[in-house]
């Protein structure tokens, strides 16, 4: 398990670091080059031990470039060309059934990820399909060749040499496609977390209000519908701070904040989890109180009168009380959720006119 995590959080680091990944990809190309140096030596075909060590220079050369910040697509460019001419030399030279063009199958795929994490705009899909369609052609081109033209080095005829460097060109063209189909899979399933992580803060954030992290008041029109659909008993409390303006005025707008944050958070502390609580307006807060008769939702907006008026609110040495006047108003069947809240409205007033810090119904 172990391991795995360990395996996990190297090919993490390796994805998410363009110069890692790519200077991986060249190294690994170029150590395959100097693998085929070697055999072409052994096989005595002096085109191809050329052809390949200029290969590795180029590939360096290229991790070279990466390391000073080259432009990527270019160096893919760059590995096209040296793989699409790759396979054309070496099937003039020792013809098809080594299997050297199916370097060229990989790239198209390949193509398209370069393509598409490297271009900007639509170009990226018409690049990446002239590069596929060009592959073709040259694979094809390969084919015509060895079947036109015999192979110009006679090479040893025996099925282990063609099996051993078949089988060399496969394994290094399915590590390829794997490595790379892997890498877009990780990469897609990164890029869809991070738009549904950010997808949730822009929702939060268009639906609440940043001080208090009530609802706002757009959010609580939807649940206000809501609970006229469903012809439900509901309540709506309209709760206000007391002299407000005074606290503001006294101890200064950011101790205003913070006691408008703790009253919301006392509120929220106080209601049912199908309640709603946004803030309405500046210090003026609304309870949606869910199937709950009107009692019900006095003695809950009691409880949470209490515990406001309860409270100490501390201005750095100095104790400091808070109140609350809510109207209670319970929903009519017929009538609109607006004349709920004005009825809420106007009890409140009642309450602030008749001494505040009281519940009226
Ligand atoms: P009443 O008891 O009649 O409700 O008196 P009040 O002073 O609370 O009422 P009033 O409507 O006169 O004043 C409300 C004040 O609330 C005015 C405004 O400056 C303040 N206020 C509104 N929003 C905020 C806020 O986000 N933060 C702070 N600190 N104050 C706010
Ligand atoms: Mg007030
Ligand atoms: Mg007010």
């Amino acid at each position: 398990m172990k391991s795995v995590d360990k395996a996990r959080k190297i090919f993490r680091r390796i994805v998410s670091s363009e110069q890692y990944k790519y200077s991986i990809l060249i190294y690994s190309i170029a150590t395959v080059h100097i693998i085929l140096v070697a055999l072409f030596c052994y096989l005595h075909i002096l085109p191809l031990i050329i052809f390949n060590i200029l290969s590795v220079i180029i590939y360096l050369s290229c991790a070279r470039a990466i390391h000073y910040e080259c432009k990527l697509i270019r160096i893919f460019y760059i590995i096209y060309v040296e793989i699409v001419a790759h396979s054309f030399v070496s099937t003039i030279c020792i013809g098809w059934r080594f299997g050297f063009p199916q370097y060229i199958i990989a790239l198209i795929p390949f193509g398209y990820y370069m393509c598409h994490s490297l271009i900007a705009g639509k170009r990226k899909y018409l690049t990446a399909t002239l590069l596929g369609i060009a592959g073709f052609f040259s694979y094809i081109g390969c084919r015509m060749i060895s079947l036109f033209s015999g192979p110009v080095y006679e090479t040893d005829d025996s099925p282990v040499l063609e099996f051993i460097i078949y089988g060399f060109n496969s394994v290094c063209t399915f590590i390829f496609l794997l490595f790379f189909s892997l890498i877009f899979v990780y990469e897609m399933h990164s890029a869809t977390n991070k738009l549904r992580n950010q997808n949730e803060i822009l929702e939060k954030l268009a639906s609440t209000d940043p001080l208090t992290g009530l609802y706002n008041r757009r959010s609580m029109q939807i649940f206000l519908n809501h609970a006229l659909e469903s012809h439900s008993d509901f309540c709506i409390l309209m709760c206000d701070i007391d002299n407000f303006k005074k606290i503001n005025d006294t101890y200064g707008h950011d101790f205003g904040d913070e006691v408008l944050k703790c009253v919301a958070t006392i509120i929220q502390e106080h209601v049912k989890d199908d309640d709603y609580v946004c803030r309405w307006g500046g210090e003026e807060i609304l309870i949606l109180s869910n199937n709950s008769t009107l009692n019900q939702a006095c003695q809950k907006a009691e409880t949470i009168r209490r515990n406001i008026a309860n409270n100490i609110f501390y201005h750095g040495e100095k104790i400091i009380h808070c109140s609350l006047t809510i109207g209670v108003a319970s929903h009519q069947a017929g009538s609109s959720v607006e004349d709920t809240i004005t009825n809420a409205d106007a009890n409140l007033y009642f309450g602030k006119r008749n001494g505040k810090n009281r519940v009226i119904s």
